[in-house]
């Protein structure tokens, strides 16, 4: 049945082309110019994304049925799947006691002669194309009762063979164009497609012995083994991620060539007395990052750095010594949080350091009364600032430096790569920037999403720090956890009760936790001082409930998610997390790191809904959390859970979308490709084009 096809290079085989004119395949004509198909279908492959040609010939099919190994009914187990080619003898259509529901059936031959009852459920019509005598395969299941309950057919048509011979593709269809007329179209366009120039160069073909595009898109529509729809897809996959990284690297590189920064030479006495100053001991990750800091700055390359380290890691002082760096030689540093409560808290932290540096620090915040915000913006026009705290507005407002030397930006995996770029700085002078995460992502995946850095982690935290012992509590016992966080507050320890999501708007958030800390003052905590902090509240008293709960005014910070990041109180060493279910892994994980600052072992608390209300999910979720305090660990569990176009947020994250390869299952072409891009970056002609194509429509969408 299977007809013979001569093998391609690097694949079993694919189907025979008959090449008419030896030209170059036009890849981004229209699907309209292709035999049979009008404006109408146009239309309808449009809504498929499929436009172009080369839209065509990349429809990969989901799937591929095997048809070639159909059995007959005679051998069938009870459950079992199986394709079977058999002949119509009649059908007749049923109504089923449920009122929308109609089976049809038809009784069928297979070669053999053996005989069933094949079922359709919801496809009356198609009784009418099954007249007696028409040969269908169809594929499916043995139900109990000894029929046949078809999920999928083919009738053999005209083109039977192309539908029913070999490894068949399953295109992802829709309602106006099926799989069927998938198959016939790529089928026209795949011929031609073998004419397509291949942007990878020869020598890079040769040395990773990657067979064409053309034969690896022709193999994963029409593969003859199964094993070549794999190996295809890869190659193309390896293609996509050497276009995506290599147009990274070459952004990396026009931001490198556009602007220097000063070099700032070896750390001097300024930075032994921020050491000196530190009541620890610098831990070897730490000392490594700020040796690989070192080195950047040491160049008028402008550093281009990404510091990946869990919450509670000890990021700040590693930023805060690359701020001083460039303070020593007499230029600004600024530090850049993601939001105006972060800002402010990363404000009293540094300033705390500062002051007893002799160094001006100055806050800039767009919710300083008019006048401190003009008096901020001066001193750091003047230079009487050094430095400057306050959100990514600094940058995106054009706020005037004297002399910006060293950037840090928080809470990198909030910005986007056209952002990145923003920093770059303009004219003839760029900071050095330094990104910071605590959601931090496998290396690998790292080297794909954040392409234009350098990457640099703190996987351990400092050594004293005793890890978080999480419990996750049913709703019923919730009074238990209130018991544990009491006899905490009554040993001089301070607490956090973090509100539930409330999704509508941040005011109805803000309102719930004022409702909740009132709730909590007249019950549970009636004994205790309980403040209450949401984003909704204004700066200044944000600040004060701030210095109160730091100062241990207040024993219980009564809160909404605006604690995630930045809060340092060693002194608290219990948090409830009230109905947990409703956050996301990396959020709850984010707000465990509230806690377990100090030496002292501290408690999480995750109170969540009736466990039999929870999805399978967020049992997942808050089990993992309960397993683990490893945030690499738990970014790979949040990675199984979510997928990962939401986790890495591919579409914030200003990156084209992959079509082949998929950044969480291709992590070994990851590498292969990362190790190539030093030499594809500076390769012009074909590849260059393609990707700049590659990044267009990203490029649009940042723009948009
Ligand atoms: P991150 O910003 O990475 O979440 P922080 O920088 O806020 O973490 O550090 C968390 C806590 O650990 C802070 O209280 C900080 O003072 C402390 N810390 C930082 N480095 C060390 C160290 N080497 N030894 C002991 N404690 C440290
Ligand atoms: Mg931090």
């Amino acid at each position: 049945m299977t007809a013979t096809r001569p093998a391609l290079a690097g694949f079993a085989g694919v189907v025979p082309f008959a090449p008419e004119r030896p030209r170059r395949f036009q890849a981004e004509v229209s699907v309209e110019t292709l035999p049979g198909v009008g404006p109408k279908v146009t239309e309808r492959l449009a809504a498929l994304g499929i436009r172009t040609l080369g839209d065509l010939a990349e429809y990969v099919p989901r799937e591929h049925l095997d048809w070639s190994k159909a059995t007959g009914f005679g051998t069938l187990r009870v459950g079992e799947e199986a394709t079977v080619a058999c002949t119509v003898e009649r059908t007749r259509v049923r109504p089923t006691r449920r009122r929308n529901l109609k089976l049809l059936e038809a009784a069928v031959t297979d070669s053999a002669g053996d005989r069933t009852t094949a079922i359709w459920f919801n496809q009356a019509w198609l009784a009418e194309r099954l007249q007696p005598g028409t040969r269908v395969l169809i594929h499916g299941a043995l139900a109990p009762g000894g029929t046949f309950k078809v999920e999928r057919h083919e009738l053999d048509g005209e083109s039977a063979g192309l539908h029913t011979v070999g490894l068949v593709p399953v295109y992802s269809a829709s309602e106006t164009v099926s799989t069927a007329r998938l198959r016939e179209l790529t089928e026209l366009v795949l011929p031609r497609a073998r004419w397509a120039l291949d942007s990878l160069p020869a020598w890079l073909r040769a040395d990773e012995d990657l067979p064409l595009r053309a034969d690896a898109l022709a193999a994963c529509h029409r593969p003859l083994e199964r094993a070549d729809v794999e190996r295809a897809r890869k190659r193309l996959a390896f293609e996509e991620l050497l276009l995506l990284m290599t147009g990274l690297a070459q952004r990396r590189r026009e931001l490198e060539a556009g602007a220097a920064a000063p070099a700032l030479a070896e750390p001097g006495e300024l930075l032994a007395r921020l050491r000196a100053l530190l009541p620890f001991d610098l831990t070897p990750e730490q000392e490594a990052a700020i040796r690989a800091i070192d080195l950047d700055l040491a160049g008028t390359r402008p550093m281009q750095r990404l510091l990946q380290g869990d919450v509670g890691s000890g990021k700040t002082v590693v930023a805060l010594y690359a701020l001083l760096r460039a303070v020593e030689r007499g230029h600004q540093g600024a530090l850049m949080a993601p939001t105006e409560t972060l800002a402010e808290q990363h404000f009293l932290t540094v300033e705390g350091l500062t002051a007893k540096l002799g160094v001006r620090a100055v806050l800039l915040t767009s919710s300083l009364a008019p006048k401190a915000h003009a008096a901020a913006r001066g001193a750091v026009a003047g230079g009487e600032a050094d430095l400057v705290v306050g959100t990514h507005a600094l940058i995106q407002e054009h706020v005037g430096f004297r002399s910006l030397a060293v950037a840090v930006v928080d809470e990198q995996h909030r910005f986007g790569v056209e952002q990145r770029r923003a920093l770059g700085g303009s004219g003839g002078e760029a900071p050095h920037v330094l990104h910071m995460t605590a959601t931090p992502i496998p290396r690998t995946l790292a080297m794909t999403v954040y392409g234009d850095l350098d990457v640099t982690e703190i996987a351990r935290p400092p050594r004293d720090r005793v890890p978080v012992r999480t419990a996750w509590v049913a709703h019923e016992r919730s009074g238990e956890a209130y018991t544990r966080l009491r006899r905490h507050l009554r040993e001089g320890r301070q607490a956090y009760v973090v509100c539930p999501l409330v999704s509508e708007s941040e005011t109805s958030e803000a309102r719930a936790a004022e409702v909740e800390a009132e709730r909590l003052r007249r019950a549970e905590l009636s004994d205790f001082r309980v403040g209450c902090l949401h984003g909704k509240l204004p700066a200044a008293e944000r600040r004060a409930v701030m210095d109160a709960f730091k100062r241990r005014e207040l024993d219980v910070l009564v809160a909404t998610t605006v604690i995630e990041v930045g809060v340092d109180v060693p002194n608290a060493t219990i948090m409830i997390v009230q109905e947990a279910d409703r956050f996301g892994l990396a959020q709850l994980h984010q707000l465990r790191g509230r806690v377990g600052r100090g030496a002292e072992q501290s408690y999480c608390l995750l109170v969540s809904r009736p466990r039999e209300d929870l999805t399978e999910t967020a049992r997942t979720r808050l089990q993992a959390l309960v397993d683990s305090t490893d945030g690499f660990a738990l970014a790979e569990v949040d990675l199984r859970l979510r997928g990962e176009g939401e986790l890495l947020g591919t579409r914030q994250s200003g990156l084209p979308d992959l079509r082949f390869a998929s950044l969480t299952r291709d992590r070994d072409l990851i590498v292969r490709a990362k190790r190539r891009t030093a030499e594809l970056v500076d390769e012009e002609g074909p590849f260059a084009d393609a990707v700049a194509a590659f990044f267009a429509d990203a490029d649009h969408r940042g723009l948009a």
